[in-house]
């Protein structure tokens, strides 16, 4: 058995904390950006009438709903 002072104990016992935080943080940021880029992949700007929109098809160029021009698809943006 080792000895072990109540100060070390205590700097442990808070390194181990911060340490879970710290995993949980990172954890958290990536799932927010996972679903950031989920979210824009399928968000197009209409490059006539400025109007957001989603289109789910497949076709390279989607059409705006509100004036039909059709929008080249943009890359998903990286975080
Ligand atoms: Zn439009």
């Amino acid at each position: 058995m080792f000895r072990v002072s109540l100060g070390l104990l205590i700097f442990l016992y808070f390194f181990a904390i911060l340490g879970v935080v710290l995993a949980l943080w990172v954890f958290e940021e990536r799932r927010r950006q996972r679903r950031a880029r989920e979210a824009a992949r399928h968000r197009v700007r209409c490059a006539v009438c400025a109007y957001d929109f989603e289109d789910y098809g497949s076709d390279p160029a989607a059409a705006c709903p509100r004036c039909g021009a059709l929008n080249e698809r943009l890359p998903a943006p990286r975080f």
